[in-house]
């Protein structure tokens, strides 16, 4: 038999990491790495079968990441630290917006989605540089939050769970809040990413983020009845959502073990 294929090879910079997969679902060890993709005829690379990229956030189950050009990543690096920059300046200002890229995007969610990328990218100094720059305006819940994400993507759960815990009890911002309920979920940690959805929910209650939070969290607690209300609450937000299959079989499925008649 000969085996042909094409892999990674010539692996630099590598940064381990800890997250859910964007492809697959799977919670688990990642890693980001340089490397070059060859052709391989037994493992053994023969051909260049592409440029150098980065490799962002590998997964360890289905082998897929994110993968940057080389030469494009010294731009990228840039604009994530301005990024963070810029969310320190707006926090410090009181601001709950900011504008990236041309929309206007929540602070605190900005400041969760772009620490995992400036670790993955630039390992710890840029993740110490932003807590620093937290720490010097006094900003206490999202600097907590930033320690929790970054205690998250370095695999350090313990402290991550902590410091989650401390902000789903002391932070009443429904985005704080919305990341948190994320955490317990991939921690498998059903009943509290529920308790914190539900809460986010009373808050945002036109947000089908934290509606489809509360279906994963209600489908695996078999909470019928709630999952039934949930899927009825998505369709008058979105009612396109009833037209895919998949979403009108699971709500059919909660409303019969809910013994409810469904809605037509
Ligand atoms: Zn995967």
């Amino acid at each position: 038999m000969i085996i042909y294929g094409s892999r990674m090879y010539g692996r630099k910079n590598q940064i381990r990491s800890h997250g859910r997969c964007e492809h697959c679902g799977r919670v688990g060890a990642q890693n980001s790495y340089d490397g070059r993709k060859w052709g391989h005829l037994y493992f053994i690379p023969i051909i260049p079968d592409g440029r150098r990229v980065r490799v962002l956030r590998e997964c360890k189950s289905c082998q897929k990441g994110f993968h940057i050009p080389l030469e494009t990543l010294p731009g990228i690096v840039e604009s994530i630290q301005k990024t963070l920059i810029d969310a320190v300046v707006a926090i410090g200002a009181k601001e709950n917006e900011m504008t990236v890229n041309g929309h206007s995007l929540s602070v605190v969610s900005v400041l969760g989605a772009n620490i995992s990328d400036a670790y993955c990218l630039g390992g710890e100094s840029e993740v110490r540089l932003l807590l620093e720059n937290l720490k010097s305006i006094k900003a206490d819940k999202e600097l907590l939050l930033a320690e929790a994400k970054a205690a998250e993507v370095r695999g350090d759960l313990k402290n991550a769970e902590a410091k989650f815990g401390e902000l789903a009890t002391r932070s009443t911002h429904p985005v704080i809040l919305y990341q948190a309920a994320r955490f317990f979920q991939d921690q498998a940690r059903i009943p509290e990413a529920i308790a914190l959805g539900e809460r986010v929910e009373s808050m945002l209650p036109a947000d089908l983020n934290v509606k489809q939070l509360l279906i994963d969290g209600y489908t695996a607690q078999k909470e019928w009845t709630k999952l039934a209300l949930t899927y009825e609450n998505c369709f008058l937000l979105a009612p396109e959502l009833k037209q895919q299959k998949p979403i009108a079989k699971a709500y059919q499925k909660a409303c019969k073990k809910a013994g409810r008649e469904p809605q037509k």
